[in-house]
């Protein structure tokens, strides 16, 4: 199993290439990385058999549609995504496999109306590993002040991965400050977002964040749909 994370310098996103048996996945590619990812499939004698999104994107462009013509990997969104380019959508609880290992997608709402995680189940003695999306970011969480953000529906989006056990090794869409891994036990404990008493508090606070728009968004969000062929 090879999990390697990928990092995106201009809006500080990672992308996860997933392997087993010479079948990978790749998470949340990103266009102008496009070069990296053939390269780094070539080397390792990967054949890509999916690349999926965690959800719309407005800071970059997927590589989504590039990475299908250039590989004939299947591409994919989870519903209910508006983009009608993908080659499959997927919904909570698919699983979706690759070499011997299973990645489940959970429909997280709540930093879009189309986020999902997923999670990597375990095997032997590795913890499972959960690819947060920007539902749950380290010591974060994803905004909910566009796209169909719900402030409500992340808090409980985020009482659902919390239900995982402390062991599991979390790995966010974005980190803004160099940090490339947690564990759902760490946020758990030290995530200022989660320590607030319930809904309407983190409704609350996320409400006073007052964070400008992403540069990219009328860009990216409708190249986005488009798989980022535009
Ligand atoms: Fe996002």
């Amino acid at each position: 199993m090879l999990i390697r994370q990928l990092f995106y310098s201009q809006s500080s996103t990672y992308s996860y290439l997933l392997a087993d048996q010479g079948q990978a996945v790749l998470i949340d590619p990103v266009r102008d990385q496009l070069d990296d990812y053939l390269t780094l499939l070539r080397e390792l004698e990967l054949q890509l058999l999916m690349a999926i999104d965690s959800h719309t994107h407005a800071d970059h462009i997927t590589a989504l549609g590039l990475l299908r013509e250039r590989t004939g990997c299947a591409t994919g969104f989870g519903e209910p995504n508006l983009a009608s380019c993908a080659s499959f959508t997927f919904h909570d609880g698919q699983e979706l496999r690759f070499g011997q290992r299973t990645l489940t997608a959970w429909y997280t709402p709540g930093h879009t109306d189309d986020s999902y995680c997923f999670v990597l189940a375990p095997e032997g003695q590795e913890p499972a590993c959960l690819f947060s999306g920007d539902t749950l970011l380290i010591r974060g969480t994803g905004r909910t002040d566009f796209q169909n953000g719900d402030a409500h529906a992340q808090w409980a989006s985020l009482q659902c991965l919390l239900s995982l056990p402390d062991s599991t090794l979390v790995y966010p869409a974005h980190d803004y400050k160099g940090w490339t891994c947690s564990s759902i036990g760490e946020e758990r404990r030290h995530n200022p977002r989660l320590q607030v008493a319930d809904a309407d508090e983190y409704a609350q606070l996320m409400a006073n964040l007052k964070l400008a728009e992403p540069q990219l968004m009328n860009i990216a969000v409708p190249a986005n749909r488009a798989c980022g062929k535009i």
